[in-house]
């Protein structure tokens, strides 16, 4: 969302008082809001150490299918860390990717809660998924060292979802921050080993607009995918229609918002040909929104 906008909302919630992170944390699947960190959403969240944890549990609970992997370091020092989820032995021949709060300030509490949530979802999608030769690569939190301050950008004020280099764009972005090379370099090295596969789709969830989805091209207006791409992304797209109550806007940065160069949104579709989509969610719709984020997902799962 736009820096001033992000302003005026940052001066509303800091006038509202702060409270204490609790040692007991821990995520409810029915209860979005809790004590811990807060975000623009409006929405607080554990610790990054206790996101951490939260990903080292579920590998642990599933060693069959789950492992965490530290893949680089934040600037101030925070252990990147992703849970890959994919069956051992089982030779991998796609790959989706879920990614939160790029912008430090735009936490959900969606991307930590899925993966369990779709574990423990009866129509046992994901699993069949993984046992398809499917792969997820969840990271709730892109920008620990933003969101543990609350702020947009990382450690050095440097906006993460512009840092992303693009093909078509003329003046493309160069990997600059740590957080987002290091995540590129994850996919990259994950494609590396598993010279089957590619990135099928890559979903980023962000804040706060209601609902809004977007697809490339966002580096410049006026640009579209073609027909049949945009054919293609339908079919991904078309669920969250359905299963949603209330459907947000689906369209490219440009139309909807603002022309943004060097997001993940243009990187993932340019180099990878992925469906690449960014989920704008707002408190006050995700707090009892993410049974349909499951089912959203395991229509995506199924597509791919
Ligand atoms: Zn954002």
């Amino acid at each position: 969302m736009t820096r001033a906008l992000g302003f005026v909302l940052l001066l509303i919630i800091n006038s509202q008082p702060t409270l204490g992170f609790s040692k007991d944390n821990h995520i409810d699947n029915n209860k979005v809001d809790g004590p811990g960190i807060f975000s623009n959403s409006g929405i607080r969240g554990p610790k990054y150490r206790d996101q951490i944890k939260t990903m080292k549990e579920i590998a642990k609970k599933r060693p069959d299918i789950a492992r965490t992997i530290e893949y680089g370091q934040s600037l101030k020092g925070n252990t990147l860390t992703a849970l890959v989820l994919e069956s051992r032995n089982m030779l991998i021949t796609k790959l989706a990717l879920v990614t939160g709060a790029t912008h430090g300030n735009e936490y959900l509490n969606i991307v930590d809660r899925l993966t369990e949530a779709l574990l423990n979802s009866k129509a046992n999608v994901l699993e069949n998924y993984l046992a398809s030769g499917g792969a997820l690569i969840v990271v709730p939190i892109v920008n620990p060292d933003g969101y543990e301050k609350r702020r947009r950008g990382n450690a050095k004020n440097a906006d993460v979802n512009r840092d992303w280099p693009n093909s078509k764009s003329p003046e493309p972005a160069v990997f600059e921050q740590p957080e987002s090379q290091a995540l590129a370099n994850l996919v990259m090295n994950y494609l590396s080993d598993h010279p089957l596969t590619k990135l099928n789709l890559a979903l980023d969830y962000h804040c706060c607009v209601d609902g809004m989805l977007l697809k490339p091209w966002g580096y410049e207006k006026g640009k579209y995918m073609t027909q049949s791409e945009s054919d293609r992304y339908d079919y991904f797209i078309d669920p969250m229609i359905k299963y949603f109550p209330k459907p947000g806007k689906v369209g490219t940065p440009p139309d909807l918002l603002y022309t943004a160069d060097g997001t993940t949104l243009d990187y993932w579709y340019d180099k990878y040909g992925a469906i690449s989509l960014t989920y704008e969610g707002t408190r006050r719709r995700e707090r009892n929104n993410l049974q349909y984020h499951v089912l959203w997902w395991e229509d995506i799962l199924r597509n791919l």
